[in-house]
Formats: C-alpha cells, sequence, structure tokens
C-alpha cells in the first residue's frame, strides 16, 4: 500500500470494530479488561500493556516506517528515555552534536547519572563517527535534518559503519516523518517520533513512538515499555491517529509553503543566512534528494542583528511564537532560549546556533498571507 492510502487506512479497522462497522477507530477508555477464562485473553489485559485505540495507532506508525512494531508512548521524550534504557553502566552512545534540546538534557543530565556516557560528533562526517568509536560504544543517535542547524547525515553509510561495528542507529525522524523518509529502510534499528509534531499535526496533543524492525529488539522495547508505563491514552492515540489521516496533505502542503518562503527570505537584505534542506546549495541537499522523498517544513534563518530578531518575534501577527513544530500552524522559535538554553554558549556560538538565529516551522496557511507577514516584521 502507498503511504498515501496507510495514513488513512493503515490498519484495518474492520477486524477492531467488526460488530458496529466504526469508520473512526473508537476510543476504548478502559483500564483493564475481562478475561474469558484462566489461562485466556482477548489480547488485551490492562491498558498500560495493550490498549486496541493505541494498538491501531502503532500498527499505522509501524506500516508507515515500514517496521514490524511500533509502540505509542505519552511524549516523545518518554519515547527518548524509553530507548536510552536499552544501554547499561558503562557503555557509550555517539550523538549528533545538533540535536533536540531536550535529548540533550536526558543524556547529559540523567542518562549520565545512570553511568552512560554520550559523545557528541559532527554526524555529518562518517570519519568523525569512526574515531569516536570505542570497545564500550553501543549506539548511534542521530536526527537528520537536525535541530536547528538543518545538518544532513547519510543514513545508510552510517548504518554500514554501525553494522560493522556491531552497534544500534537510532534515528529521530520528527522533522521530516515517514511522509518523507524511512531511516529503517535505510538500515536503522530504531526510529523515534515525537508524535507530538507532524505525525499529530494539529498542536492538539502529545505523543512520542519507537519503531523497530527486528522483532528481538521490539521484545526488549516492549519489556521497557510495560515496566516505565509511560504510555499513551486512548484518547491522545485518537487524536495522533486521527491526525495521521491527514498526515500526506499537510506534509504536501506544509513543503511547498517551505519553499515559498525560503525563496523569500533567501531575497531579503536583512537575511544573512537560510538554512533549509531543499536549497540546491545546501550542504545536504544530496544526500536528501538520496535518502528522503522530500524536504519538508522545517527552516532556520538569521537575520542582522540580535535587535531585528527581538523585533520580529515582537512584530509578527499571523505567524506565532511559540515552541513546536509540525503543525497545521506556522510557529517560530527563538533556538539559543527555547531550545538549546542547555548548550553552552561558546559551543553554540561555533556551531551557528547565535542570537540572530530564528526558526520556522511552516504550517498549512496560504504561503502569501505568510510571506507577507514575515516582510512586514522584517522590515
Ligand atoms: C519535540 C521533539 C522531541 C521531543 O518530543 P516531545 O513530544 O516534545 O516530548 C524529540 N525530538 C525532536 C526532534 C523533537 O522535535
Amino acid at each position: 500500500m502507498k503511504k498515501e492510502t496507510l495514513c488513512v487506512r493503515g490498519t484495518n479497522q474492520k477486524a477492531f470494530d467488526e460488530r458496529t462497522g466504526a469508520i473512526s477507530v473508537p476510543i476504548y477508555q478502559s483500564a483493564t479488561f475481562e478475561h474469558p477464562a484462566l489461562g485466556e485473553s482477548t489480547g488485551f489485559d490492562y491498558s498500560r500493556m495493550q490498549n486496541p485505540t493505541r494498538l491501531s495507532l502503532e500498527r499505522t506508525v509501524a506500516a508507515l516506517e515500514n517496521g514490524s512494531e511500533a509502540f505509542a508512548y505519552s511524549t516523545g521524550m518518554a519515547a527518548v528515555a524509553g530507548v536510552a534504557e536499552l544501554f547499561s553502566i558503562g557503555d557509550k552512545i555517539i550523538a549528533s552534536r545538533d540535536l533536540y534540546g531536550g535529548a540533550i538534557r536526558l543524556f547529559n543530565r540523567v542518562s549520565k547519572k545512570n553511568g552512560i556516557e554520550t559523545d557528541y560528533a559532527d554526524t555529518t562526517d562518517i570519519d568523525e563517527i569512526q574515531r569516536k568509536i570505542t570497545k564500550n560504544t553501543r549506539a548511534v543517535f542521530i536526527e537528520t535534518p537536525s535541530n536547528p542547524m538543518m545538518d544532513v547525515s547519510d543514513v545508510a553509510e552510517i548504518s554500514r559503519l554501525t553494522r560493522a561495528n556491531g552497534l544500534l542507529l537510532i534515528v529521530d525522524n520528527t522533522f521530516l516523518s515517514p511522509y518523507f523518509q524511512r531511516p529503517l529502510d535505510l538500515g536503522a534499528d530504531i526510529v523515534i517520533h515525537s508524535g507530538t509534531k507532524f505525525l499529530a499535526g494539529h498542536n492538539d496533543t502529545l505523543s512520542g513512538f519507537t519503531v523497530v524492525k527486528d522483532p528481538a529488539l521490539g521484545e526488549k522495547i516492549r519489556f521497557l515499555y510495560k515496566t516505565v508505563g509511560a504510555c499513551l491514552s486512548p484518547f491522545d492515540s485518537w487524536l495522533t491517529l486521527r491526525g495521521i489521516k491527514t498526515l500526506a496533505l499537510r506534509m504536501e502542503k506544509q513543503q511547498s509553503n517551505a519553499q515559498k518562503i525560503a525563496a523569500f527570505l533567501l531575497q531579503n537584505r536583512r537575511v544573512k543566512k537560510v538554512l533549509y534542506s531543499g536549497l540546491p546549495d545546501s550542504k545536504g541537499y544530496e544526500i536528501m534528494k538520496k535518502q528522503a522523498s522530500g524536504f519538508g517544513s522545517m527552516i532556520s534563518f538569521e537575520v542582522e542583528s540580535f535587535a531585528l530578531a527581538e523585533k520580529i518575534l515582537k512584530s509578527l501577527s499571523l505567524i506565532s511564537f511559540a515552541e513546536s513544530l509540525g503543525g497545521v500552524e506556522t510557529l517560530i522559535t527563538y533556538p539559543t532560549v527555547q531550545t538549546h538554553a542547555d548548550v553552552p554558549v561558546a559551543e553554540r556560538e561555533a556551531r551557528g546556533i547565535n542570537d540572530r538565529l530564528l526558526r520556522l516551522s511552516v504550517g498549512i496557511e496560504d504561503a502569501d498571507d505568510l510571506i507577507e507577514d514575515l516582510e512586514r516584521a522584517i522590515g
């Protein structure tokens, strides 16, 4: 089945609710399920382990990512934390240096306390990853394109390296969603999503996912999943499932809006730099063309001064100054304060995350209205 069809009809709904023929998956708001007899189960015992609404969502996401199993968590960070539980004291992880701020905080403050070390690397550079592998390295964790610098890492190339060294390759696929990129097909072992973003897509709920292909790895994650208990509620499962129905339409419209906005920003004299993986002269463009079927709708741009950045955030009227991304509403964020405050200033500056950098998540509004708002605010 094609992705557009999977989004709408990802699971065989009929098998779920044969009795009523409901087209929309019901919200099974039940904590527990009756057993037919001793030693028998309907397949549902207790909602921390399995819930029909959540299972329908998990099957849809697994199908979209071409995985065998997906696990739906209460947030994206719960999914990242769930994956971090695969590692033990003394283990090392190599992670993209340009990473979601929450993941950096988890690795540096929580995993570290548990004896797991994270070594940050420029994962666009395969030699740098190779140099950092030690006998204690267990995994490589990447985000591509990355947040907020839009660095593109070559998933297939990194997977050859991780396979050869017996490491897990974990890819946070939040920025492109399975509609534009399927890391498991490129050799990744685990895909992570903040479902809060493009998958749910309406800035109205939080969710997170891990997806795997290998059943043995799935078993390990299932054990942690049911033990730790950060599962997605039936209602939030339903909201996310409902959001996914329009994933294909939203991704296409958001991308086409982003392309127009990137072109507008490029020709504005107060904008000094535009970072968008769909620009033919961007560093990762060729890799994007090889491993993704689209470029998405995340744009970072640098303006001429801090004063201008501040003015833009204050004077935009249609575009909201708010954290998060991927929803139907266009949002703008200020990475140095909102998502990367935990990264030391010197390191931030060296990587271009300075006080003149802004990040746009382009929504599905009319592109001309968005450009007009930006034009007025930038001046
Ligand atoms: C938002 C985000 C997360 C965390 O997800 P939450 O749902 O906010 O917990 C992880 N990775 C990326 C790339 C994100 O954008």
